[in-house]
């Protein structure tokens, strides 16, 4: 057989269509498929041995655009600049019967060269090959919000079907239902909507189920009017899950026509779904950074950045125009810690929420609310004329206040502290104005709960005075700018000093002294009582040992105040031991001076310590008794010594000693519970003389001694007992 009889027979058995041209694109060979035009290819109609390929497909008047590639393809192969190429052509776009595939090829033969054309019917696993590539280079490039345009305009090319779009969820804000984030619809992009999942295909999908109805999409869901509308046959939808397994919305395509089975268009939607929701979760956490920035999670309200752009404006404002006034509102809630720490943190958040809602009735659409962070909030109030405005606002707040929070079983009530500053015009920024809020609202904390102040020059300076003390206050104990003075303690019954009570002074350098009145509260807060408390401690303990050896009197005794931190110290006691046995000092010769606030800690440790010291030998003595709110019912189970009756009760006594009422009450009481009593604060003889007739037994004040120095109080004690 020759050999051009056996490549006919060759190609005659393939039932894809082949042709052989030579370089000038003559056909020298056709199989029989062509001939039979078997896949019903315009192009091959009516061609024959001899013809010039690249001619007819030139000069061809239907799928001219698809000819015409045919025959650049063919020449550029002919030509050597490629060796073969490979057509993808839709029935959607041409004019064909069916999807086709044409490969050319370069045939050599030593110096010949032809070309070979092989076309074919496509299959539906290149079907979908193609729609995935062309859905990926089409998305490949686009991100953010494009991506979902991107993605819903080429699956609907690539599969050509009417509909697609995505979708997000609504869960937040309206659960159950749905907006779209882009919609093809036909020849164009649609308008996003939104809508609900109930009685609709989506229900399912939105659940976490791929589904695919082929055909009478209407019948299965006759509730659903959209369907109607769009007047849609088949649908395929698949849900959009983030790395953390939610569900985020899905990806939908709808047509008019019925589809095959919908199992191609399930699988390479599902391929979509994943990139779209990763795009998706970004895009959110994008949003979730920049809503972030300027607003607080919890309760939605504006934070500090936010508030801080407003105030801005508004300072702007006051500036063109004196006329715009302002005012900011700093607050604060009085006791959230305690709601925090005794119902937990998820109470205490939801407190924090309602407590935004509630401020909000209060205000007017225009005032922003503005979570400062923990328990602080901050109102700005644009347009005000008069400081009485303000205050009106202050005052509903706080009454609306009054009623009780409900937190699951829990009842709360709470209350503010308000802090309210003005616009002046020698501010300099927003953050002075918001600060001097602040100044106000502690001047408004430490006249109690639910009160409001307004911000004033003075305060400022009050407030600067108070941190260049407190950082001068670090410095102090290093410094040696401490002293003790020491306030004899007197018998009023004989007269004899009974012992003294060590009273701390600050010698600041520039400031001369400091009242502890100021400072143990600032060394409380700092955390500097406890080395400042255990200075005293040794010192006092030094000082009453070489006295007791100096005046001869083993029985004096000493008092030291000791302070609520200091007494909450873990190492209290062995502390205590070490210090008692370097300086030798026996333990009955020292008096601890608790106060009744101290009591109201925790009541078990409290009685725990208490034991203890008294196991040691130490006296305890209740200081400042009847300013506290210490429970008289309990008084009998501490383990104490002795009450301080305050001076504020002694002083009231006038000269005819009268008003001796309390001091009469706690003498009484304390006489009943077999407790010593020392009344403070003695200025005159009219009140001694009270104090000795209710049988008070000892007392201490200027009427004896003002605290002295230990030189001074030697001379004091030699002087008097000489
Ligand atoms: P306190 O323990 O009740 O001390 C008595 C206060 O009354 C002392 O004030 C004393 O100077 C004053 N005083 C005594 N007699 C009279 C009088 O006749 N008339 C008047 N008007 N006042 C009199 P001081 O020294 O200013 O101390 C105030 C408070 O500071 C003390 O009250 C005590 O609670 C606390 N404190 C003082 N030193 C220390 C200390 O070293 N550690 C601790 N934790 N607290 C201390
Ligand atoms: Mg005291
Ligand atoms: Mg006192």
């Amino acid at each position: 057989m020759e050999y051009f009889q056996l490549f006919q027979a060759t190609i005659d058995a393939f039932d894809s269509q082949v042709a052989l041209v030579d370089r000038e694109g003559e056909i020298i060979a056709l199989n029989q498929a062509w001939k039979n035009n078997s896949i019903s290819n315009c192009l091959s109609q009516n061609t024959s041995i001899g013809d010039n390929y690249i001619n007819i497909c030139e000069t061809i008047d239907s799928n001219t655009e698809l000819a015409q590639e045919i025959a650049t393809e063919i020449k550029a192969i002919a030509r050597s600049e490629k060796t073969e190429a490979k057509l993808h052509y839709n029935s959607d776009n041409f004019e064909l019967e069916n999807p086709l595939v044409i490969h050319i090829k370069q045939v050599k033969q030593e110096s010949w060269l032809g070309v070979l054309i092989i076309q074919d019917n496509m299959t539906k696993q290149m079907q979908t090959e193609i729609s995935l590539r062309s859905v990926v280079e089409g998305t490949a490039a686009v991100t953010g919000k494009d991506f979902f345009y991107s993605l819903v305009y080429h699956l609907t090319c690539a599969l050509s079907v009417s509909y697609a779009f995505v979708t997000e969820c609504l869960e937040k804000t309206t659960p159950g239902r749905v907006c779209t984030l882009a919609f093809w619809c036909k020849e164009d992009f649609g308008e996003n909507f939104e809508y609900a999942l109930a009685n609709t295909p989506c229900e399912q999908v939105i659940a976490g189920i791929s589904c695919h109805y082929p055909r009478k999409l209407q019948a299965i869901f006759p509730l659903d009017d959209d369907l109607i509308k769009l007047n849609a046959e088949s649908y395929v939808g698949v849900p959009l899950v983030n790395s953390s397994g939610k569900i985020l919305g899905h990806l939908v395509v709808i047509d008019e026509r019925p589809m095959e089975d919908g199992s191609t268009e399930l699988s390479i939607l599902k391929i979509f779904a994943a990139r779209a929701a990763a795009e998706l979760e970004r895009q959110k956490a994008e949003q979730q950074l920049a809503y972030d920035a300027l607003y607080d999670r919890l309760t939605d309200l504006p934070n500090r950045n936010l508030l801080s752009n407003h105030l801005n404006r508004a300072l702007e404002k006051y500036r063109r125009d004196s006329k715009h006034k302002f005012a900011v509102f700093f607050l604060d809630l009085d006791r959230f810690k305690y709601v925090n720490d005794s119902l937990g943190h998820k109470s205490g958040d939801l407190l924090l929420v309602e407590i935004a809602r509630r401020l909000k009735t209060c205000l007017r659409a225009s005032d922003i609310l503005a979570r400062l962070g923990g328990d602080e909030f901050a109102i700005l109030l644009e347009d005000i004329q008069t400081l009485g405005e303000a205050a009106k606002l202050a005052e509903r707040i706080q009454q609306s206040l009054k009623s009780p929070f409900h937190l699951g079983i829990h009842e709360v009530f709470t209350s503010v502290s308000i802090g309210i500053a003005f616009s002046e015009p020698n501010l300099n920024s927003s953050e002075d104005l918001l600060r001097n809020a602040d100044i106000a609202m502690y001047k408004a904390k430490a006249l109690g709960t639910s009160k409001y102040e307004l911000f004033d020059e003075s305060l400022h300076i009050q407030v600067v005075n108070r941190l260049r003390l407190e950082t001068d206050f670090h410095h102090s104990l290093d410094r040696g700018e401490f002293q003790l003075h020491y306030q004899p303690i007197i018998s009023l019954v004989d007269g004899q000093v009974a012992g003294f009570e060590a009273l701390s002074r600050w010698q600041h350098p520039q400031r001369g002294y400091v009242s502890p009145g100021e400072f143990i509260a600032l060394a409380e807060e700092t955390g500097m009582i406890i080395p400042l408390g255990w200075w005293i401690l040794q010192e006092v303990c030094y000082q009453l040992k070489e006295w007791q050896l100096k005046f001869d009197n083993p029985n004096l005794t000493i008092a030291v105040n000791i302070s609520q931190k200091q007494f909450s110290q873990p190492h209290l006691i062995d502390s205590l031991i070490q210090i008692l046995q370097t300086t030798g000092l026996e333990p009955q010769s020292l008096q601890l001076e608790i106060t009744e606030s101290l009591l109201m800690q925790d009541v078990k440790i409290t009685m725990e310590t208490l034991r203890q010291l008294k196991g040691l030998g130490c006296g305890l003595h209740l200081d400042d008794f009847g300013t506290g709110y210490s429970s008289l019912s309990y008084l009998h189970s501490l383990p104490i010594d002795a009450l301080k009756i305050d001076r504020s009760f002694v002083q009231t006594i006038d000269s005819k000693g009268n008003n001796s009422e309390i001091v009469e009450a706690i003498v009484m009481m304390a006489k009943s519970l077999g407790l010593k009593v020392i009344a403070e604060g003695i200025e005159t003889q009219d009140q001694l003389a009270k104090l000795q007739t209710l049988q008070c037994l000892y007392g201490q004040g200027y009427l004896f001694s003002k605290p002295l120095n230990p030189h001074s109080l030697f001379d004091w004690f030699i002087t008097r007992t000489s």
